[in-house]
């Protein structure tokens, strides 16, 4: 059952994004611009990074930098306390802080608002895949999970029937929340834009409803403008098959009013307060190293997961506790431990079918022979 779902996935992934390749030639061109913006980016990330603080301050939000994930988990804490509904929409960097479940333990009552990352809530597993969390459920274990675990009635066993039914609970949950939980496709450091891309609208929701929002920022996801901003949301698209999006969302600061006497007030009818995590978590370490420093410029389109022919069996059971796949192997060594990702990256077959579906040129078949050598060595320095 798992493997016939990966496999049809897979297969329809690849189909989608031959045919938005072949009838839009501009989208592979715009895919080697985004390379390059994010190669740039990456050499001045220290730059950029506070450059961002710099505009995020000058939009009213308020910016943070964690170096860790505990850092992060902390300034978190803080800011959302206890006893509070808290909605968040699909991020792999509040994933990498195992957001959810802290935030439980802090006595808060959270909800993931994304499907497939409801159903996996509901589950109690990892992200089995970047774009498609939920990418090894069926139908009928999303009834069973729907009915069993929360008591609800789904009117017909029909994919239309189990979405309309999550979008009845998670409405009722998204209205009333007190904090809304973001990632980011990408963050322009000339403005402090947080711009994501979607087909849902549940970040829009997210990001717009409560009256306080939190938006997790990885800082390898900094660029220098809006306009590069974008150019990465297209491209993240694109390559997962979703072109073009139905939604692009740009975040700049909290919401605001100038209607009286033209002077800005903030907090009009979104949220009063945004908050920025900028999340470091290893990947200023990794950058000073030159194979790990390539998986920065990663846009999380998933589409090396979708073309691996060891991913096709295993989903993002094959990785680590976070991310999986074949980038999801390096992310680990990145952001937990490069020695257990070394172990993992066993699996890798070395076809090297990876390195030529990655819209922005990452080597991620040489990383991966890379971290076997770390496995083996015990250590990092024979680069
Ligand atoms: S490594 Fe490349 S193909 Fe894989 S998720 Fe990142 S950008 Fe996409």
């Amino acid at each position: 059952m798992l493997q016939a779902a990966l496999s049809r996935a897979s297969y329809n992934n690849q189909v989608k994004v031959t045919e938005i390749l072949a009838s839009r030639p501009e989208i592979s061109s715009l895919a080697i611009e985004v390379r390059e913006i994010k190669r740039r980016s990456i050499m001045k990330l220290e730059e950029l990074i506070d450059r961002a603080i710099s505009s995020l301050k000058a939009a009213k939000a308020n910016p943070y930098y964690a170096s860790s994930v505990e850092d992060a988990r902390s300034i978190i804490g803080r800011i959302v306390g206890s006893n509070k509904l808290v909605i968040l929409s699909k991020s792999m960097a509040a994933a990498e802080l195992d957001l959810r479940s802290y935030l439980e333990s802090q006595g808060n009552e959270v909800w993931e608002t994304d499907l497939g990352e409801f159903l996996i809530q509901l589950e109690g597993v990892k992200p089995m895949h970047t774009i498609a969390p939920a990418v090894h459920m069926t139908r009928e274990k999303a009834l069973i999970l729907l009915k069993g675990k929360l008591k609800i009635d789904v009117k017909e066993d029909t994919i239309e029937s189990i979405a309309n039914t999550a979008r009845e609970f998670l409405r009722s949950k998204i209205i009333r929340a007190d904090i809304g939980i973001t990632g980011a496709n990408a963050l322009a450091a000339d403005t402090g834009a947080i711009v994501t891309v979607e087909n849902e609208s549940n970040i829009r929701l997210v990001s717009s409803i409560p009256p306080v929002t939190i938006a997790i920022v990885p800082i390898d996801k900094i660029v220098p403008t809006l306009l590069d901003a974008v150019k990465v949301a297209i491209i993240q698209a694109a390559y997962a098959g979703l072109y073009p999006p139905t939604y692009i969302n740009i975040v700049t600061g909290p919401s605001s009013t100038a209607d009286i006497e033209q002077t800005r007030v903030y907090g009009a009818q979104g949220p009063k307060e945004l908050h920025v995590i900028l999340l470091d978590n290893g990947r200023l370490n990794a950058k000073s190293n030159p194979l790990l420093g390539e998986q920065l410029y990663c846009i999380r389109c998933g589409r090396c997961s979708f073309e691996c022919p060891v991913w096709v069996h295993t989903a993002n059971y094959w990785g680590g506790p976070v991310y999986g796949g074949p980038m999801g192997i390096i992310w680990t060594a990145i952001t937990i431990d490069p020695i257990e990702a070394g172990k993992l990256a066993y699996l890798c077959l070395q076809c090297g079918r990876c390195d030529e579906s990655c819209p922005v040129g990452i080597r991620l078949s040489y990383i991966l022979r890379y971290l076997k050598t770390i496995a083996i060595s015990g250590s990092m320095s024979k680069l």
